[in-house]
């Protein structure tokens, strides 16, 4: 696993010495350029099985299952720069000023397994960025405390089976308890609906749930992922 790890770093550092094309104009520039980028933003509103809202910053589709499948599955890591830009504008859209003193960005991790196997946690990754674009931290406040079957295949019901009492949160702190839940993107929303459990049950108060892209047809996963 390490070898993938060193495969990733070396894509990442190619991506950030020789710069190259943008993966939907092809013009030879940063790996998403601007005007494509903004092409893709549909800001929209999702619901999870258990009622949460959730703010989806595009749809999970075309480039931008392109750009999410590169950042996660082939370590293209310079692409957590413009997927953290859609994350950051699904944080509160429109207010800015939302964010109080309080307010931590917390991701939705990716399991052990996912984690060892891709060399390094994307969801964190992207928090990071959406944090420094909205001048809130990044609080890595959930875990998985139970190993999780891999969600592929399963119905959404199965999935929030699979997903429940899964997760655990550190308790909030007097600097960061009001937290802003993110995650790459939303397929049933069952690992939100989990992730905003622990962290209630824990003490903090959940004021939003945003993520990348929202997922309208499953046939477009890719194989692994459903695997966090
Ligand atoms: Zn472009």
């Amino acid at each position: 696993m390490k070898h993938r790890g060193v495969v990733q770093l070396a894509n990442s550092l190619w991506d950030l010495a020789v710069g190259r094309r943008c993966l939907t104009c092809d013009r030879v520039g940063p790996p998403w350029c601007d005007r494509c980028l903004r092409s893709v933003v549909d800001i929209h509103t999702r619901q999870t099985p258990g009622g949460a809202r959730v703010v989806a910053a595009a749809r999970y589709s075309g480039s931008v299952r392109t750009a999410v499948v590169a950042y996660k599955e082939h370590g293209h890591l310079a692409l957590a720069v413009p997927l953290g830009r859609l994350l950051a504008g699904a944080l509160a859209p429109g207010r800015p000023s939302a964010f109080g003193a309080r307010t931590a960005i917390v991701p939705i991790p990716s399991t052990r397994a996912a984690t060892r196997m891709r060399g390094n946690d994307h969801a964190c990754r992207l928090a990071r960025q959406a944090g420094a674009l909205s001048g809130v931290s990044a609080v890595k406040a959930l875990r998985w405390a139970s190993p999780i079957s891999d969600q592929a295949g399963l119905s959404a019901s199965e999935r929030r089976l699979n997903v429940a009492g899964a997760m655990v949160a550190k308790p909030p702190r007097a600097t960061s308890s009001v937290a802003l839940v993110v995650d790459d993107i939303m397929t049933t929303g069952a690992t939100l609906d989990e992730g905003t459990r622990a962290l209630t049950s824990a003490g903090w108060v959940v004021a939003s749930v945003s993520v990348v892209a929202g997922v309208d047809d499953r046939r477009a996963l890719a194989p692994r992922d459903p695997l966090r």
